[in-house]
């Protein structure tokens, strides 16, 4: 019945000079989108709206999962557009649509007419009141209720007329691309692609980088990151991202470093790679699924040591979230049955029994400083085995 989606955005539209740019890089969002859709699309920016339109046959369902996708978007309203052929015509077919979409008739609704098109016989006033009368004829169960309606039905009047009454929420946010981009650290956990994913609804593109470590980790474990980055792709677009050889950099410390110092001092590490890939990259920012206590080396003290070593802000939108509200989301975005398959993404033997929980900055730096030319070296090869895969949906 539907030939085109009305997209409504929330945020966006407030942004004064900048709208364009926000409305520019939305429409680039739904472009891509739909690109793996069933069916032509066009898509149409006409007076602070933007409309997508079916050249033809498509696929309805798929049409409507795949907008929901979309950042910047609060709601998908599916229209019908009538031909303008007299009054008449225009209540049958209004009539008819009411029908088909709600087969229950004991609803309230309200008409809201909008004359874009000023030579349309009708002002908006009297399409509201003749529209409502022919419907109140046609559905006498139906009542007119002008401050909570149970349907609000839109009639807006340009060449063609849209009817539509339905309002899909949207994921809300703001276009990916106009917030500039960050550099996310992507395992194989239930946690990071959610970070991703929420900083990205921020408009935030997203790179990513994932630390790997053969033949400790497995190549399915390598596997996993990558189908958890098209996951996260289908709200965000193509994700590059960078595969970085770790294991010498782990050994090393393994061997070298106080054992219950071992994940701190590893994800200093990785921390400080993950910042020259970025600046390297042009990331505005490092992005990590950490949440306060959520084990020894996300206490406050641990995070203290992982964050000094970086001059780049470090997001982490999860860092007051339960365990429980982060696989909300991560089962809401469809990442949650990837991520609990059961490959390692650190082997166990790199963890120590008792990591330390209030790790002292000073004493790490010390300990570190033993180690720290080597570890610099071994940095700096980690960083040339930099493995760039593009994923896309
Ligand atoms: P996740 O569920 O995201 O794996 P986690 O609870 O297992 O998180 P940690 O292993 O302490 O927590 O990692 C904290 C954060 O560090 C992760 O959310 C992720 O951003 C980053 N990280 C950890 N391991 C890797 C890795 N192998 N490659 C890239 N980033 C990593
Ligand atoms: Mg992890």
């Amino acid at each position: 019945m539907f030939t085109a989606f009305l997209i409504k955005y929330a945020e966006i539209g407030i942004k004064g000079k900048n709208r364009y740019l926000f409305e520019d890089a939305l429409i680039a969002q739904i472009k891509h989108a739909l690109k793996k859709c069933e069916g032509a699309f066009a898509i149409r920016k006409t007076m602070g709206r933007i409309f997508v339109e079916a050249q033809g046959d498509f696929d309805y369902d798929e049409t409507v999962e795949h907008l929901k996708r979309v950042f910047g978007i609060w709601g998908i309203c599916p229209v019908i557009y009538v031909e303008d052929e007299g009054w008449e015509k225009l209540c049958e077919k209004v009539i008819a649509y009411l029908g088909e979409m709600y087969p229950d008739r004991s609803r309230t609704f309200k008409v809201n007419a909008r004359r874009s098109r000023k030579n349309y016989p009708k002002d908006s006033m009297e399409i509201n009141r003749d529209m409502g009368e022919a419907i109140l004829n046609a559905y006498p169960q139906m009542h007119v209720d002008v401050h909570h309606p149970d349907i609000l039905l839109n009639i807006e009047v340009r060449e063609k007329i849209y009817v539509y009454s339905e309002t899909i929420p949207g994921p809300g946010g703001m276009p990916v691309g106009t917030g500039g981009k960050a550099l996310l650290l992507l395992s194989g956990g239930i946690d990071s692609p959610v970070a991703g994913y929420m900083i990205a609804k921020r408009g935030v593109k997203i790179d990513a980088v994932y630390f790997h470590a053969p033949p400790y980790t497995s190549d399915r474990a390598r596997q996993k990151v990558v189908d958890l980055a098209r996951l996260v792709s289908r709200y965000t677009g193509p994700i590059y991202l960078h595969v970085i050889n770790f294991t010498d950099l782990q050994m090393y410390i393994y061997e070298n470093a106080p054992h219950e110092e071992l994940t701190i001092i590893m994800r200093r590490y990785m921390m400080r790679i993950a910042e020259a890939i970025a600046k390297q990259t042009q990331c505005l920012g490092l992005i990590t699924g950490e949440s306060i206590g959520q084990v020894a080396s996300q206490t406050m003290s641990s995070l203290i040591a992982t964050n000094e070593v970086c001059e780049l802000p470090v997001y982490r939108p999860l860092i007051g979230f339960d365990k429980e509200e982060i696989v909300e989301v991560a089962k809401k975005i469809d990442t949650y049955e990837t991520s609990i398959q059961p490959f390692e993404d650190c082997c166990t033997i790199f963890v120590a029994k008792h990591p330390v929980t209030k790790p002292n900055v000073n004493i790490i730096r010390k300990h570190e400083k033993h180690i720290a030319d080597k570890l610099d070296e071994l940095m700096r090869v980690a960083l040339e085995t930099d493995e760039l895969v593009i994923v896309s949906e």
